[in-house]
């Protein structure tokens, strides 16, 4: 039985590696007991060496992104192997700020497929704008994202995938997504799991939520979707993690 799994995504943040130990070993200290728990702080790779050393237990290191690549004249890029040495154990892949720079679904399903053959657990990112949402196409949207991302997985490997349903109009900080809707989401995403991987593989897949996550609505985001875990962005870098966690 896989525990409830709370994600940091801190981003472009903090802006020294001073205030990231900081942070990072508040997190330890604070939640390390909480064994019914699995925490993933996902921070710039520049902080992962130095904050390898801090992790362990409940508290596991990702990074926000990783190339497809096994390595080679690729100029600024990040390997699977690289993120393991550095103590990674998650990778997200294709989150929304991503795609706003010109990621595609093509370079996503390329990144994942690497990531999970090097033992990576993925956090891959789904979610429909707000401009997809209000045309009414936010199904075609998150089920495209998924037949595509998830396109040539091996079945064995889809114990390592993570999908995280982050609607786009929902982050950082946005209009809340009622309960309900992400419920909608939840099962919707599943379905689609079924047709991909078929009925067993699908189950083997953890759904969690990701959009304006804090410390007053993190248990009901987890009770009333019936959602796996959270994935926080904000609220990840401030106090109100450690509150989050502790509510679950
Ligand atoms: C995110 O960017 O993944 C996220 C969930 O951000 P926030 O919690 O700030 O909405």
């Amino acid at each position: 039985m896989n525990k409830t799994i709370i994600i940091a995504n801190w981003k472009c943040n903090p802006n020294s590696l001073k205030e990231a130990k900081n942070i990072f070993g508040k997190i330890k200290k604070s939640l390390s007991r909480f064994k019914k728990i699995e925490i993933v702080v996902c921070a710039p790779f520049v902080y992962l060496f130095s904050l390898k050393n801090i992790a362990g237990g409940n508290i596991l290191l990702g990074a926000q992104d990783v190339f497809w690549e096994e390595g080679g004249a690729f100029t600024s890029q990040i390997s699977s192997l690289m993120l393991k040495d550095a103590g990674c154990k998650y990778v997200i892949i294709g989150h929304s700020e991503r795609r706003r720079f010109g990621e595609s679904d093509v370079t996503i399903n390329k990144k994942i497929k690497k990531a999970i053959s090097f033992g990576l657990n993925v956090i891959f990112c789904v979610g429909e704008t707000k401009e997809e949402r209000e045309k009414g196409r936010t199904f075609e949207a998150v089920s495209g994202q998924l037949k595509i991302g998830l396109g040539g997985v091996s079945k064995n490997l889809t114990k390592n995938i993570i999908i995280a349903y982050e609607p786009v109009w929902a982050i950082n900080p946005g209009k809340p997504c009622l309960y309900d809707d992400a419920m909608t989401m939840n099962i919707f995403i599943k379905k689609n799991l079924v047709k991909i991987f078929g009925k067993n593989f699908s189950q083997k897949i953890r759904i969690i939520y990701g959009g304006s996550v804090d410390s007053q609505n993190a248990k009901d985001y987890i009770e009333k979707t019936l959602m796996k875990g959270l994935l926080v962005g904000s609220a990840s870098l401030t106090e109100d993690f450690i509150k989050i966690a502790k509510k679950i």
